[in-house]
């Protein structure tokens, strides 16, 4: 990558500058040649009277400004990764945008100073580092540059790196909050959409999860067609299999679970009780597993985090099995005592058996210590199994 360091005054970056007081941006400099507030920075939120104010009087009093960072976009064209509160407060202040308020509590715009005092600000010399180079190394760049303030999220970097119109046009769609859509998606996304959660997930989506790749294929695009249409199938999917919203919905990896069984046929009604029992069911320690594990046919109950017996209940039923085994003469692991095998009588220390369901949990069994066994570990298992 290349830099070059230069110095600009404030006068030649605000020469051209345009405010945009709607969306409360500094849009261009340099005689239309820099662009202050690219598609990923964050609005203008220096606006507070107190900072902006601060940037103009430090250049007023030839205090220093820190450095600048642009980054080379084109032949003569550059983008402030760097910056941009600050040119767009001096921009503000010479477009008379911005007032400065005197020790006598009076308001000063840029036209009411002193022709020395505005030639002071006009001739601030700004340090700039201007830098060129692949994608990569601007990235790695930006994220060491983006240590001040708010750093910017891998999601909000890769926009900058890959900035263009299908940027624009899926910030338009994803990262919007005034889109009347969004109460509806944030059922099932988390996150917020200005810190860009939304738009990650619609890429995460539609990419398999590989954002990067897909944002450089599409960089280009001038729609976002494909992007849209597979985020809203993920939604409508969602919304067609599980009539009812939970909050435990909220932040699934419902992309993968997309993927994995939307070609499957589902009957809403009948997903929709099992949902209402497995809520009710003291035993479902993980409530965000519900949904996968309706999803896999009910099959995986590990996703459920099933309560397990205690380790009061299990010494209790280890030494009641135990001494009635004893007693016998048989195993006490009450499986290998109906068998044949050399372990018919085998006493297993408790370290060498596990807790198990009688009536399995799956068909109505409780996890007390009337339906608790202990099993041999190896018949445990086999039982698991089937
Ligand atoms: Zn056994």
């Amino acid at each position: 990558m290349e830099t070059n360091l230069k110095t600009y005054t404030v006068g030649e970056v605000c020469k051209g500058f345009v405010y945009n007081e709607l969306e409360g941006k500094g849009l261009y400099g340099l005689a239309g040649r820099l662009t202050i507030q690219p598609e990923y920075q964050r609005n203008y939120i220096y606006a507070d009277g107190k900072k902006d104010v601060a940037v103009v009087q430090s250049a007023l009093h030839r205090y220093p400004l820190g450095v600048f960072y642009f980054n080379k976009t084109d032949e003569n064209r550059w983008e402030v990764l760097d910056g941009q509160q600050r040119i767009t407060s001096l921009g503000r202040f010479v477009t008379g945008k911005l007032s400065i308020i005197d020790e006598n509590g009076i308001p000063h715009y840029f036209s009411s100073l002193s022709t020395e005092q505005q030639q002071r600000i006009l001739n601030t010399k700004l340090l700039v580092y201007e830098c060129e180079g692949t994608e990569d190394e601007i990235r790695k760049w930006f994220e060491t540059v983006n240590i001040a303030g708010v750093p910017l999220n891998p999601q909000e970097l890769l926009n900058a790196v890959y900035s263009g119109e299908f940027v624009t046009l899926a910030k338009q769609e994803f990262s919007n909050s005034g889109n009347a859509h969004v109460q509806k998606w944030s059922a099932y996304i988390t996150g917020a959409v200005n810190r860009q959660d939304y738009l990650e997930r619609a890429l995460q989506w539609v990419s398999h999860d590989d954002v990067k790749g897909y944002m450089s294929l599409h960089r280009h695009d001038s729609d976002i067609d494909e992007l849209k249409r597979h985020f809203n199938s993920v939604i409508d999917w969602i919304g067609s299999v599980f009539s009812d919203v939970e909050s435990e919905m909220r932040g699934l990896e419902w992309g993968r679970l997309y993927d994995t069984y939307h070609t499957q046929p589902y009957d809403p009604q009948e997903v929709s009780q099992l949902v209402h029992q497995l809520y009710g069911d003291p035993y479902v320690k993980n409530r965000k597993g519900i949904f996968e594990y309706i999803l896999g046919g009910c099959q995986d109950k590990r996703l459920l985090d099933i309560r397990i017996f205690d380790e009061a209940t299990k010494r209790a039923v280890y030494r009641r099995q135990t001494s009635e085994a004893i007693a016998n003469d048989t195993s006490n692991c009450p499986l290998c005592a109906m068998g044949h095998e050399a372990n018919r009588k085998k006493i297993w220390k408790q370290t060498e058996m596990d807790a198990d369901h009688v009536t399995a949990w799956s068909k109505g069994g409780t996890t007390t210590i009337e339906n608790c066994q202990m099993l041999c570990k190896t018949h445990n298992r086999a039982k698991g199994n089937r």
